[in-house]
């Protein structure tokens, strides 16, 4: 049975069967309960390492779909580098392999007294639990609270941020365009993978060139300045894609003619024949209606959590982790893993009476900036915090590279995706 038949096959609610516990301390340790909502890059992360730190734990994953589909990389799957069964993997198949149970539901309430998380198939307790849910779009600033333009943006104009079908309609509008004006907008503060908007215009803009469609990608960007890995990128722009790429710094929308297909910013109207409008980002509402949330630097909504601890403030057992965050890392699926190995410490150290020093997550980010010959630009990057707990790169670990010799195909990205799944599912 493949990768797909079991994916096909995987059932509502899944238990895994977990081999034995081995208590690995010397100390005897009570089997402790730990649940981990969120089966994304941090999520994935938690309950893989926990079950390695704590091997006699009951580890729980709760995820509300039936499998996993991965953003990093499907920038590629847009312009057909990379198909779909690159970017799909079974839970059940990561459940079995790593001996946690897997449900298949969605986290609905918290009794946190009782320690009891609620969910859609039936309340589960925990002694630790976790939230990695990841985000949900914010369209507030880009339509001034008018829900109706939010909801038709959103189905009509997808972000393609957040796994699923957005990126299916994306990748027809793509297939589909004849020509014209092709906007795609990059907004303000820290969303979810900060160089991934120049990415996709950088392979919206080769795809044009390369195929003769006379096209050109409006890249609309409420930031003054490129948010990440700027010199690669513009040197992309001016070098590869001038005919076929206009970068407007500045550019916040503050009109959208949808029937006309125009947009309005400070300094200019643009007319467009097809879009894709990126808004902010925040915690999930499951968050803000437990009140786990708080709002940020950027008047973002997200995790109200120790940026040394993950513990939520005032709660000692519950943690948060991943892209709600409200510590200015990248949202990125490097981060979010190499932080859920560190929590994962942390949490079993705290099982074991011990504590342990926060420790930065690593960025690690390679962007595609063309498709033939395959040109990538990569950063590597820890943090560390400022005297008032500002989040800041530490430069020790900050290296930023640009190759452009288009001598050769570089797939650095996908090898680093590869291995990346190969941690989270099978290894
Ligand atoms: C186009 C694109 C390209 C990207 N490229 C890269 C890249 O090259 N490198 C990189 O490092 N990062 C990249 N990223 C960023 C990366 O995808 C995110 O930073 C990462 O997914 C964050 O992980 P997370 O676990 O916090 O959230 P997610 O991966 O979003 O996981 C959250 C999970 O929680 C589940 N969930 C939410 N609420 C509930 C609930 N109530 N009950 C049950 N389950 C729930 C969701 O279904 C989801 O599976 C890219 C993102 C995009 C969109």
């Amino acid at each position: 049975m493949n990768r797909r038949d079991m994916i096909k096959g995987s059932l509502v609610a899944f238990v895994a069967i977990t081999a034995t516990p081995i208590l690995a301390d010397t100390v005897a340790i009570k089997a402790p309960k730990i649940v981990v909502v969120g089966g994304g890059w941090a999520g994935l992360s938690l309950v893989r390492n926990i079950k390695e730190d704590i091997p006699n734990a009951k580890v729980t994953l709760i995820e509300k779909r039936d499998h996993f589909v991965s953003c990093p990389a499907s920038n590629s799957w847009l312009f057909d580098l990379v198909d779909l069964e690159f970017l799909t993997h079974s839970y059940i198949e990561a459940a079995n392999n790593h001996g946690y149970d897997f449900i298949q539901a969605t986290a609905t309430g918290l009794d946190s007294k009782k320690d009891i998380l609620k969910t859609t198939v039936g309340d589960i307790e925990y002694d630790y639990l976790v939230f990695a849910t990841g985000i949900e779009y914010d369209y507030h600033e880009q339509t001034k609270g008018d829900m109706k333009l939010a909801k038709t943006l959103h189905d009509n104009y997808p972000p393609a941020f957040i796994p699923g079908s957005e990126h299916l309609t994306l990748k027809r509008k793509i297939q589909n365009f004849k020509g014209g004006n092709f906007i795609i907008t990059v907004p303000s503060g820290n969303y979810r993978c900060l160089p991934a908007p120049y990415e996709r215009a950088c392979l919206l803009a080769d795809h044009f060139k390369t195929n003769n469609i006379k096209g050109k990608v409006y890249l609309l960007d409420e930031n003054n300045s490129i948010t990440i890995k700027e010199e690669g990128f513009k040197t992309a722009f001016n070098k590869l894609y001038k005919d076929h790429l206009e970068y407007i710094t500045s550019a916040k929308i503050l009109k959208y003619d949808l029937k006309n297909k125009i947009v309005e910013t400070e300094f200019d109207t643009i007319s467009f024949e097809d879009a894709s409008f990126y808004p902010n980002v925040k915690a999930p509402k499951l968050l803000e209606d437990l009140g786990l949330t708080t709002k940020t630097a950027y008047n973002r909504v997200e995790a109200n959590i120790d940026h040394l601890t993950y513990k939520f403030k005032g709660l000692d057992n519950v943690y948060g982790c991943g892209d709600i965050r409200p510590m200015g890392f990248s949202k990125s699926g490097n981060t979010a893993y190499t932080e859920g190995q560190n929590l994962s410490k942390m949490i079993a150290n705290t099982i074991k009476g011990k504590t342990l020093k926060w420790e930065s997550p690593t960025t690690l980010c390679i962007s595609l900036v063309s498709i033939k010959p395959q040109q990538e630009i990569s950063l590597i990057s820890e943090y560390k915090y400022g005297k008032n707990g500002e989040t800041q790169f530490d430069s020790t670990f900050t290296d930023e590279k640009w190759k452009s010799n288009g001598l050769g195909e570089n797939k650095a990205q996908f090898h680093w995706a590869q291995s990346m799944y190969d941690k989270m599912f099978y290894m």
